[in-house]
């Protein structure tokens, strides 16, 4: 089974998508298939008249999928709920609830029969051929008919069928088409004049949306990761699952900035910078403050999503800490940093995320941990180069730099709980992005030995070479030392 995506067009906001913890292969993707269901099932006018849903869940999803909530997510996406917008108190109720479930109301309104001990089935000992995370949904309709779909959940929320060509938006002519790190700098340098990625991107994305449009969401972007490590610093209690793991992120903020602290995220990172000693001329603030405060971030963002809170996948769940963190560190401790900075910030790490995605995979259950943590340290280091002045060619070897330092990371997530060690991973993410970026830009490419595409070549086959209990089966490494009794709830 192959599963990259040569040739296929990928927006910076398939890459960036707001959605709710604690995984976007096992918990957002799932979400997103069943809404397509329930969108089947309208299309084909049979809603209705539907009896009973069933869930089959297969693979790494079965393994995993209750420390990751995808019992819940399937739920909440066969009942209509959005990921992008659903209340935080109905994710709640719903966790508290799940195996008590005895009805659903199929798309907000239809009444149907759905038992959860009876019709979600974990087979956790059959795998779907395609893909680790395949799931079959099955609806019983009132003439003795049932309607059956199979979707795959291939990594960063993305959902697929085995049988369906591209997405109608992948499918659009782009004036700069990019599958590889090749693609980018044979564009940039057919430009009369040099221009940095973020320009390249820009053009793309004006296929599907105004320029407006554009800065608009890549500006709610950043408002979600950054109200999300807001929310992160500002709640302290023990993440559920059974593992006892405390939020730390807090604590850590707590002893870094004097309380009271600003009740809005403003005023509150106004203040952060202040306590950091922003410089007022170019140059970073004092080393050990910003390093700690860059890991408060990212623990911020993924005790967040361990709790099912709101984050931005980038490019997924388990790793959504990485990319804020250091966009933070650009944002606040940076001299000169900008609101288009950011922008252009995210542009350049969307579309590495993108390139990993055509030549690799971003999908834990297929790579491992590299292809989580592994490729948000890359984007993250990809999109400071870009923002702190690098070339063209210093924006990828940043990326290549922190790639090169996460090939062969496995995923052993205890538990099969998105918290140890990917909490504490999301830090070390960022810190090595920012250390990239830092000896990409003190570095000549020209002399570089390994190029950003040898490493996304070299982290396929790595994958491919993997023994299958490292790929988010919790079956390996640490998961296998520390077995825990999950919460079922
Ligand atoms: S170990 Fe890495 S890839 Fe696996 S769930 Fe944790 S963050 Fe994701």
């Amino acid at each position: 089974m192959d599963t990259r995506y040569p040739q296929q067009r990928i927006s910076v906001f398939d890459i960036f998508k707001v959605g709710v913890g604690p995984s976007s292969s096992h918990t957002m993707g799932p979400w997103r298939a069943a809404e397509r269901f329930v969108r089947t099932l309208v299309m084909d006018r049979v809603i209705e008249s539907v009896r009973r849903i069933g869930v089959d869940l297969y693979g790494s999803l079965a393994k995993t999928g209750i420390g990751h909530g995808t019992d819940v997510a399937v739920l909440l996406g066969l009942s209509g709920e959005d990921p992008e917008t659903v209340p935080r108190c109905v994710i709640d109720e719903i966790r508290r609830s799940v195996r008590g479930v005895e009805h659903l109301a199929l798309a907000g309104g239809v009444h149907v029969g759905f038992e959860y001990t009876r019709d979600i089935r974990f087979h956790r000992d059959q795998a779907l051929g395609y893909h680790p995370n395949g799931m079959t949904l099955t609806a019983s309709v009132s003439n003795g008919r049932s309607i059956q779909e199979t979707y795959y959940s291939i990594g960063g929320g993305f959902v697929v069928q085995e049988d369906e060509g591209p997405r109608p938006e992948a499918q659009v002519t782009l004036p700069y088409p990019i599958d590889t790190a090749a693609d980018i700098l044979r564009w940039i340098r057919s430009q009369d004049q040099p221009q940095p990625i973020s320009s390249l991107v820009l053009e793309n994305e004006r296929v599907w949306d105004p320029q407006d449009r554009i800065e608009q969401r890549l500006q709610h972007i950043f408002t979600v990761m950054r109200d999300c490590v807001f929310n992160g610093l500002n709640t302290e209690r023990t993440l559920p699952g059974g593992l006892g793991v405390a939020r730390r992120a807090r604590r850590l903020a707590c002893s870094l900035l004097p309380q009271p602290w600003p009740d809005n995220a403003e005023e509150f990172f106004a203040a952060v910078a202040h306590s950091a000693g922003k410089p007022a001329a170019a140059g970073a603030a004092g080393f050990e403050q910003v390093l700690r405060w860059v890991s408060a971030f990212a623990l911020a963002v993924n005790e967040e999503n361990a709790d099912f809170g709101r984050v931005v996948t980038a490019p997924t769940n388990g790793a959504a800490g990485v990319v804020p963190a250091v966009l933070l560190y650009y944002r606040y401790f940076v001299a000169g940093a900008s609101d288009s900075g950011v922008a252009r910030f995210l542009l350049t790490a969307g579309e590495i995320g993108s390139v990993f995605k055509k030549g690799a995979t971003i999908s834990a259950a297929q790579g491992g941990c590299q292809a989580e943590i592994g490729v948000s340290s890359a984007m993250a280091a990809a999109g400071l180069t870009e923002v702190l002045g690098g070339s063209p060619e210093q924006v990828l070897m940043a990326a290549e730099i922190s790639m090169e330092h996460h090939l062969g990371l496995t995923c052993d997530p205890v538990g099969g709980l998105v918290q140890v060690p990917c909490i504490e991973r999301n830090t070390m993410g960022a810190v090595k992005a920012i250390t990239a970026a830092s000896l990409a830009l003190a570095s000549d490419p020209e002399g570089a030995r390994v190029s950003l595409d040898d490493v996304i070549e070299a982290m396929w086959s790595t994958a491919l070479d993997m023994n299958s209990k490292y790929k988010e089966t919790s079956e390996g490494g640490l998961a296998a030392r520390i077995p825990i009794n999950v919460i079922e709830c």
